[in-house]
């Protein structure tokens, strides 16, 4: 690449631009309150992890370990780094390593970059963004029905339209164990219809066959023999009972069986809400309940449940919805001209902000009348105009700018009309 030619971001990975990102920010305000009425607490992990971690936690066997993660050796000592490919494995790493599960369960959420190596399409990103919500030390089915339910609430909150809940159960090892011979059966009858992923993972792991998106085998996995059938008395119960609590709070769920999910960790309840609105990338939040993955990654055994959600498809909805932006920015913009207006004029915003209001203070000089159609384009209700004139006398000119009379104030009145103005 030759030295002056513009660099680009990496593809797949996105920057976020300020238009946009008031409605990120609106978002991530409304997940994080909607996150604190159920009571769960903020954790944050580091972006690298070692390799190993997500080896052990979601399998060898799947997409995300086996073509989708960025791992390199670190450059000083060789070690083998991965970029975090979500935050389940993370999150259970960091509560083991400070024993936060000592006699206590944990409500936690986390939100931030994930890394991908996917084709980057509409809805699919190298680099995209989660929240990721876990419930550890819970064994009953009554949380996994809670964040069901907390979901439906938030999409409530959001005024999402056409989403749906895909629910199923993956049952316990015994049931998986039985299934899996049952299913390598049926698939090693019609060996010519497996795709070369799927024939590689038919004696490894066939669970995840049926996860798979080719259309070309969809007949065939629609055609195996169920999990459903296999199920013992406990986790038939347990399923039975996530059911019945989702009815009784009246949120609707369709039984998919073949909801197997791209990861390993997964026992009992797995979930997905899905929408049709966003073509093949439809899945705005999926999860499930992981039992065996603390004991996998090291910790005394304890039962989990957690889900996470795409920001990025999540947005997408939401602007289909023709969700509008939220308020402006800035509340007043400053304009000033002259020595002595310039002193005063940031001495009157810096007044404002101990108000807590947002405060655009003019610079780079100019005329009233470029400095007052800067102060249309920022979107602030009232513009305050200083010259001289008005900075010896101690007073500032206030001017609605949705109309209205332009009124001369004190230094000592100024707060209270910029915030009547406001207010109208
Ligand atoms: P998919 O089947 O669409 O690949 P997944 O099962 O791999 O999804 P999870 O690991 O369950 O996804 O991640 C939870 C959520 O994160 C997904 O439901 C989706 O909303 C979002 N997500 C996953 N991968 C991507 C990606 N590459 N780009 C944007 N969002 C993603
Ligand atoms: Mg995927």
């Amino acid at each position: 690449m030759s030295s002056n030619e513009t660099l680009q971001a990496v593809r797949g990975m996105n920057d976020i631009l300020p238009d946009e990102a008031g409605l990120w920010l609106w978002f991530e305000e409304v997940v994080r309150d909607w996150l604190h009425s159920y009571g769960y607490r903020n954790i944050r992990m580091p972006l690298v992890e070692p390799t190993d971690l997500f080896k052990r936690a979601i399998g060898e066997v799947t997409d995300i370990v086996e073509k989708e993660m960025y791992s390199f050796a670190d450059a000083l000592n060789g070690d083998q780094l991965t970029l975090r490919p979500e935050g389940t494995a993370s999150c259970v790493r960091a509560v083991l390593q400070h024993n936060l599960l000592y006699n206590a369960p944990q409500r936690l959420y986390y939100s931030g970059q994930m890394f991908r190596h996917e084709r980057p399409q509409k809805g699919r990103y190298r680099q995209f963004h989660q929240f990721g919500v876990e419930a550890l030390g819970f064994a009953g089915p009554d949380i996994d029905a809670e964040q069901i339910l907390m979901c439906a609430r938030l999409w409530k909150k959001l005024g999402l339209r056409d989403v749906t809940l895909q629910l199923n159960t993956l049952g316990d090892a015994a049931s998986r164990h039985r299934h899996r011979a049952k299913l390598i059966a049926h698939f090693e009858q019609r060996m010519e219809l497996l795709d070369a992923d799927s024939t590689r993972r038919l004696h490894s792991n066939p669970l995840r066959i049926l996860d798979s998106k080719n259309p070309a085998m969809q007949d065939l996995i629609a055609a195996a023999p169920r999990l459903m059938d296999e199920l013992e008395e406990d986790a038939l119960r347990h399923f039975d009972e996530v059911q019945a609590m989702l009815k009784r709070h009246d949120v609707p769920f369709e039984i998919n069986p073949h909801l197997v999910r791209g990861l390993d960790y997964y026992n009992r309840t797995v979930f997905e809400w899905v929408t049709t609105r966003l073509g093949a990338q439809g899945t705005i939040c999926a999860g499930g309940r992981y039992d065996g993955l603390v004991e996998q990654i090291g910790g005394k055994p304890a039962p989990a449940t957690g889900f996470a959600m795409g920001v990025e498809r999540l947005l997408a909805l939401l602007q289909d919805d023709g969700m509008a932006l939220p308020k402006p920015e800035v509340d007043v913009y400053v304009v000033h001209q002259g020595e002595l207006a310039s002193q005063f004029a940031s001495r009157m915003a810096e007044q404002l902000r101990d108000s807590n209001l947002r405060v655009l203070l003019h610079c780079g000089g100019g005329s009233f009348k470029s400095q007052m159609k800067k102060a249309d384009a920022s979107g602030a209700c009232v513009a305050l105009v200083i010259g001289d004139d008005e900075a010896q006398a101690n007073e500032i000119s206030v001017k609605p700018m949705q109309g209205g009379e332009q009124e001369r104030v004190s230094v000592q009145n100024l707060t209270a009309t910029v915030v009547r103005l406001l207010k109208l």
